[in-house]
Parts: C-alpha cells; structure tokens; sequence
C-alpha cells in the first residue's frame, strides 16, 4: 500500500498544483489586460522616453568575421603559409626564415623578422609551435618572442613543465606582467595568442603622455588583462620610454626553430 499510496498522492498533488497555476496565471493575464495595460496615450510616452537613450549613430561597419581563426574581411594578412612579402630580415633584408609546410619557422642565427608595414594600435592573431623534440631547459626551450612595435614583447617559449622565470614565460610580457594563468599546450602542438595592443602616446615634448596597454589571449584563455606597460621589455635594466613612432610587428631569433602560421592584423 505504501509503495502505491505514494505515488497516487503525488500525482494528486500535481493535479492540485497545476489547477493553482492555472487559476493564478487567469487571473494574472485578466488584470493584465483589464487593468494593467497601459493606454495608447500611455505607451506613445514610454515609447518617446526610450527613444531618448537610443543611439543610433555611428552605424558600425560591416566586417566578415572569420571561422576558426582565420583572418576577417578587414584584416591585413601578414602570412598565410604561402609567402614574406610582408616581411624582412632587421638584419639583412630579405628574410631568411623557411617557409614550409605552411609554416615559417625560425632559422636559427639568422636574426629576428619583421613586418615591412608598421603599425600602432592593432588587434594581433598568430599561431605558433616550439618544437616537438623537448632540447634545452628555462629561456633555452622554444624561445621566440611577438614584439609589438619591435619594442613590446609578448614572451614564445615552451612553457609546458618547463621552469623559468615567470616573468619571462609564455604569455608573459617580458619582465614586466606574469600571466595570470599557465595556458601552455604541450611542445609540438599549435597555440594561438590574440592580442590587443594599444600603443603609447607620447607629448609633444616627448614624454610618454599614455603607456601602451597590452591584452593577450593565450589559447583563448584570458592571461593578460589590459596591463599597463612601463617601457620596452628590456632583458636587462628598468625599462624606460623614449619617444617613437609606428613601428613593425617583430618575432624574435631566440635561437630556437620554432614555427608560426596565420598571422593577420587589424589596425584599430
Ligand atoms: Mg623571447
């Protein structure tokens, strides 16, 4: 008895319930429309003061935006797996980093890349992998680096059970901001950083006026949020701001061949 008792009363219980519902939800719907509704008069009114925090200028334009990763319309493509045209050697001209594979890896010894386009304000998106054979330790595993106006560099390195500085890990903007979490996939596998770069302004004494300010998404994951920088990211010493203008996107020769592909930027 027991065993079907109660079921039975639940059962009623729902009757009693949904006939409460029902009963409540009438008579919330008739007061609604006898006496709740606004007049015409009424709603003509709400309808002028809403219309007063409706911005309807400037209508943003429309940008296509693209699938997994790749570029949107509006983008400026600096390497799609096929060509440098974008870019050149800081040391010599003509880049002598390999293309491969769809890939542009590192030649070691061969000096750091850059973009012949300079740029200030930007919206970065570059994919990049140390190598999948594990060789040195700390600052000497899978070193590369993503310099922002050749100056600003957020750190490359193969930061998956690798101890360093943190300061200097992956995702870190070099000795200056620690990530705020360790994002890093295992070497030989592809990462991405999504980074926005607002740029310093300086005055017309040449004094920085506003320091550039650094977003980075590691792998999608949130690791540095707007930080303010304090000058170029110096390997040795404080840094200190000096007067510049647009410059290029520079990726580092660490010594290390590591590879990046689909790297595109949009000027903000
Ligand atoms: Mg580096």
């Amino acid at each position: 008895m027991v065993r079907t008792g109660l079921p039975v009363m639940k059962a009623i219980n729902r009757v009693l319930v949904t006939a409460a519902l029902t009963t409540s939800g009438t008579l919330m719907a008739s007061a609604i429309a006898n006496t709740d509704r606004p007049d015409e008069a009424t709603l003509k009114k709400y309808r002028q003061q809403a219309a007063v925090t409706e911005l309807w200028e400037p209508v943003p334009r429309p940008v296509e935006a693209g699938a997994n990763g790749a570029p949107p319309s509006d983008a400026i493509v600096l390497f799609d797996g096929n060509h440098l045209d974008q870019w050149e050697s800081v040391k010599s001209g003509a880049p002598q980093w390999e293309v491969t594979d769809d890939q542009l890896v590192v030649v070691p010894g061969t000096g750091n890349l850059r973009t012949r386009q300079a740029f200030g304000d930007v919206q970065l998106h570059i994919e990049w992998r140390t190598p999948p054979v594990v060789a040195g330790e700390g600052q000497d595993r899978g070193n590369s680096g993503v310099f922002l106006m050749e100056r600003y560099e957020v750190q490359v390195l193969d930061s998956f059970e690798n101890k360093t500085y943190p300061n200097g890990q992956a995702a870190s903007v070099y000795k200056q901001y620690i990530p705020m979490v360790n994002a890093s996939r295992a070497p030989g596998e592809w990462q991405t950083y999504d980074i926005v770069f607002m740029a310093p302004k300086f005055g017309r004494d040449g004094l920085i006026k506003r320091p550039a300010t650094l977003t980075v998404l590691h792998n999608g994951v949130l690791v540095q949020n707007n930080v303010t920088l304090h000058g170029p990211t110096e390997y040795i010493g404080e840094p200190l701001y000096r007067q510049h203008g647009n410059a290029a996107l520079e990726l580092q020769d660490h010594g290390s061949p590591v590879a990046y592909r689909n790297i595109w930027i949009r000027e903000l």
